[in-house]
């Protein structure tokens, strides 16, 4: 069994701001905020620095059209930042960067509101797919990587809505969209991919090992698996859908022939279908995995819980085993000590049982057990307990009781069995029992002194001429 099998699969983490904010020491808070804060000021710098620069990107062919590649070093700040401590850390940076740069390059404020969502629009879309799959961040894992890729595009293409509404506020005409939205998103791809990529293979081990290292600084993550696939797929196929209209509509123009204009559509409404498909298709085997599992689990936990009660109760009499008894023994034994409080114990055993079951049978006697077993019942409080200790011998454990008590108990469950007949088909017989009662001392070693102190009492009680209650010395010296 591999590492993450014994650990059950690996869970988003998040560094939650508010949680450092409160918990965190001093130097984690100045480290991670101010450091933030650093970093939050140099993309809004290098956000203008473009526009100052006028980095448009260098151009390459793609698909039959010159593409501007944009390289902007905002986006590989800011999703380094996302993808090791969460969205907020690195939308707000992406938000502060595109911002200024469209307020420096004139863009109208309504726009620019809208313009910077694109980036953190991209990094929700790429933090919802890891909060469905909780999927590792350690790209040096090939699953890990392809995970990655994949996810990246559909982030680039949603953060490369942008570049539509630069289009239109800087009026460029509608052949002159292509190329530029192309640039965007292939841009944003390669450096996720080609840059941010083996950044995150060099960092994510030691971040990783820094976030495990301080749970109590990460958002409560809610597994809420179910919602996060849906949106997860969702997105994933409005995305490709998106990118799918937007290219073929921009590309429509620079096409001549009418049927191969038709062929493109037909193709793309075919290609529609296919993804919602796949996506409804996905979620519905999802769902039915979880369903399957919830009710395996379901399963487990009462086929558990009937192994418990199993291993813990006497299948004759429904009280409690021996080996249950021990427990229960050893435990109040130990409360009894630390709180100095009293505890008290009767043991008992049926007088001449072996005549019963000569007598009338063993059917009979396995009545008068349960017969025996109701009583003690009867008559014991809810917070006494009682067991089967041994064939035909019962334990009583009495807490906060002293010796007094426990005997004045003992009697009143010795006159209680003896007025009891039990009947069995169509004999009806009484049965009368000896007890032997100790209460808990302070100075014994263990649990099974008390016991063997309250067996003894019994044996007196059984040697005395049965039928009666016979009470350990060794306590009542003490109590005296
Ligand atoms: P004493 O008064 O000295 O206790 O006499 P006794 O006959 O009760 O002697 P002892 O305690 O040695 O006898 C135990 C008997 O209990 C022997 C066994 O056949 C019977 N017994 C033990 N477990 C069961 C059971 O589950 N069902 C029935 N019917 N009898 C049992
Ligand atoms: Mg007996
Ligand atoms: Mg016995």
């Amino acid at each position: 069994m591999s590492k993450t099998d014994a650990q059950g699969p690996p869970a988003y983490r998040e560094l939650s701001p508010w949680r450092l904010w409160r918990e965190g020491s001093r130097r984690q808070k100045i480290c991670l905020f101010g450091g933030w804060l650093v970093l939050l000021m140099l993309c809004a710098a290098l956000g203008v620095g473009m526009v100052i620069w006028r980095w448009s990107g260098l151009p390459i062919a793609f698909g039959g059209v010159t593409v501007y590649l944009t390289i902007y070093p905002p986006l590989l700040i800011c999703l380094l930042l996302t993808l090791t401590l969460g969205w907020w850390w690195g939308a707000i940076p992406a938000y502060c960067a595109t911002f200024s740069l469209a307020v420096y390059a004139g863009m109208p404020l309504p726009w620019a509101l809208l313009f910077a969502l694109a980036n953190p629009l991209g990094f929700a879309i790429l933090v919802i797919g890891y909060q469905a799959i909780a999927m590792r961040r350690d790209l040096r894992a090939l699953n890990a990587l392809l995970f990655y890729v994949q996810q990246s595009f559909v982030a680039c293409v949603f953060s490369s809505s942008g570049a539509l509404i630069w289009s239109y506020t800087n009026h460029f005409e509608r052949a002159a969209l292509l190329p530029i939205w192309q640039g965007w998103w292939l841009g944003a791809f390669l450096q996720s991919v080609l840059i941010v990529g083996p950044l995150m293979a060099l960092l994510w081990p030691r971040a990783e090992r820094w976030l495990s290292a301080h749970p109590q600084l990460m958002r409560d993550t809610h597994t809420r698996s179910r919602q996060s696939l849906l949106g997860l797929l969702a997105s994933v196929a409005l995305g490709v859908l998106f990118y799918g209209f937007v290219t073929i509509g921009l590309a429509e123009g620079q096409v001549d022939k009418e049927a191969m204009r038709q062929t493109m559509w037909i193709f793309y409404w075919v290609f529609v279908a296919i993804v919602l498909f796949m996506a409804f298709f996905g979620y519905q085997l999802f769902v039915h995995w979880q369903k399957t599992q919830d009710h395996l689990l379901a399963e487990l936990h009462r086929a558990n819980a009937e192994l418990q009660t199993l291993a813990t109760t006497d299948a004759l009499t429904g009280l409690l085993n021996r080996r249950a008894a021990d427990r229960r023994l050893s435990a109040e034994w130990q409360r009894t000590r630390r709180t100095r409080r009293h505890a008290a114990m009767v043991l008992l055993d049926i007088d001449h049982f072996k005549q019963i079951n000569d007598q009338y049978g063993h059917p009979a006697g396995d009545a008068a057990l349960r017969r025996l077993s109701a009583v003690i019942q009867s008559v014991m409080r809810q917070v006494d307990f009682a067991a089967r200790y041994g064939g035909e011998e019962f334990l009583i454990v009495l807490p906060d009781t002293d010796q007094q008590g426990a005997f004045a108990f003992a009697e009143r469950l010795r006159v209680e069995v003896a007025a009891s007949p039990v009947v069995h088909e169509e004999d009806s017989f009484n049965m009368q029992i000896s007890l032997g009662v100790a209460i808990a001392r302070e100075d014994e070693a263990s649990h099974e002194r008390w016991v063997s102190r309250a067996d003894r009492a019994l044996y007196r009680a059984k040697q005395g001429g049965r039928n009666r209650t016979a009470v350990d010395d060794a306590g009542v010296e003490k109590q005296a």
